[in-house]
């Protein structure tokens, strides 16, 4: 069974494109994660349980000690300036003890009324409101009036249509704010708030694989060393979700004359990414296990909302990889399409990505393998975007970058070469040997490395 994806390309002046992917099965696992965490085949993650988060009711716990070690373990990792290993550690240790201290602390909690709260759910809860999964911020003696079907709007109560009518266009649509992100909708309260809750725990993974982009050692001596982690941010991320694909198109049209061939884009000149609502219900379950099949739409919003993180994280450059490199901007933003949600009983909410079978890897290995399909590395990294956007094996391009930030990023030592690379591009300093420099590998190499890397994978379901 064959599907087609489409899927969109950050800022204004890109060319979109269509993909045509093999179906694959999805595979609900229950990893023993903290094996797998360095495993070359996938990289499995935990969220730290908060308000954003599903509960997690885990049945395989460390104990606190152990806990409590792995805390001591991420702060290690803070004094040698390794951000994402540390911040990894320190939400393994939260997710196995909810109360582990330190490890609150350094992730940027604080304790209130015996709850563990972000700076911004603290912010919510001194005004008296909580976050709930399907209507954002409400006081919680309101809760059964909004399962009713009431709204509060400035005050005062009224129907959830009349609510709908007043939120009608996007420009006035509703606005759900988190430590992170600022969704606009004109969908529902619900699909706005539930949107924010998947983009935080996006942002707490993209923190444990990426951290080292955007956190230098100051950030990680305030962080492990003084229990002083950053608030929320003061201008979060726009992400505007439309009701529907018609009203996206006609409001992105003028931007992009070619809106109609994606699902979903990030400007980075006006620093928004805009997606629109698939159509079906709004998921409201909040230990729906139907999304351990992550949709096309995850994978889309998890691609734009990538561009969005590296590019708003830092002082980054506009319009990177003009003139070479960059092929790895879409590489990364691809990885992050095999993220996938999961929960089970055993190891509760957690999360992969880079499993053989997910994203756009079966479709690079299938390329390389079967149909000798491969782009090398030393000219890869020479085009800039205009070069790669306007080349007719653009879709077989995205496959093998998918495939090769796989690569890159399946072992914590590579990992950390390739998000130095990142950040060399984002500041507009990568050249053409950057990359090969960073590995310490000629680009023959790693080209041979990679294709080891792809044979060496199991064989994944077409
Ligand atoms: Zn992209």
């Amino acid at each position: 069974m064959e599907f087609c994806v489409r899927t969109g390309y950050h800022s204004s002046s890109s060319i979109p494109f269509m993909l045509r992917a093999t179906a694959i099965l999805l595979i609900v696992c229950g990893l023993a994660l903290r094996c797998a965490a360095d495993s070359v085949e996938s990289i499995g993650l935990f969220v730290a349980p908060d308000p954003y988060s599903q509960p997690n009711h885990a049945s395989s716990r460390l104990s606190k000690a152990q806990a409590l070690q792995t805390a001591s373990d991420a702060q290690r990792a803070g004094r040698k300036g390794e951000a994402a290993t540390a911040l990894r550690l320190a939400t393994e240790a939260v997710h196995h003890d909810p109360d582990c201290e330190p490890a609150r602390r350094a992730l940027g909690y604080e304790r209130h009324d015996g709850h563990w709260l972000t700076p911004y759910q603290l912010r919510m809860a001194k005004r008296g409101l909580v976050w709930h999964g399907q209507f954002a911020w409400i006081a919680p003696d309101d809760l059964p009036r909004y399962e009713s079907g009431e709204r509060k709007s400035r005050g005062r109560w009224i129907s959830a249509e009349s609510d709908a009518r007043r939120h009608a266009h996007i420009a006035k649509g509703w606005q759900v704010r988190t430590d992170h992100f600022q969704v606009t909708t004109n969908h529902s309260l619900e699909a706005g708030a539930e949107l924010a809750g998947k983009l935080e725990q996006l942002y707490q993974v993209w923190q444990q694989l990426c951290g080292d982009f955007s956190l230098d050692h100051g950030d990680l001596v305030a962080r492990f060393e003084k229990g002083r982690a950053p608030s929320y941010r003061s201008r979060p991320f726009q992400v505007i979700y439309h009701r529907t694909q018609a009203e996206y198109n006609a409001a992105l049209q003028s931007r992009q004359p070619r809106i109609a061939e994606t699902i979903g884009i990030y400007f980075d000149r006006q620093r928004e990414a805009h997606f629109f609502h698939p159509g079906e219900p709004a998921s409201v379950g909040r230990n729906d296990a139907t999304r351990n099949a992550t949709t096309r739409n995850d994978a889309t919003l998890y691609h734009e909302a990538v561009h969005q993180l590296f590019q708003e994280s830092v002082r980054a450059q506009r319009e990177i990889g003009q003139t070479n490199n960059f092929w790895a901007v879409e590489g990364i933003a691809t990885w992050f399409e095999s993220l996938r949600y999961h929960v089970d009983d055993r190891s509760g909410v957690h999360f992969t990505i880079g499993e053989p079978d997910a994203g756009r890897l079966p479709a690079a290995r299938r390329r390389l393998l079967d149909e000798g399909y491969h782009v090398p590395l030393a000219e890869l990294v020479t085009l800039g975007k205009n070069d790669l956007q306007t080349r007719e094996d653009l879709v077989a391009i995205y496959s093998q970058s998918a495939g090769l930030a796989t690569y890159f990023m399946a072992t914590p030592d590579r990992r950390g070469r390739f998000v130095e690379y990142l950040r060399q591009i984002y500041a507009n300093r990568a050249e053409a040997n950057s990359l090969s420099e960073q590995m310490g590998k000629s680009y023959a190499q790693l080209d041979a490395e990679y294709r080891e890397f792809l044979e060496s994978l199991p064989e994944s379901p077409r």
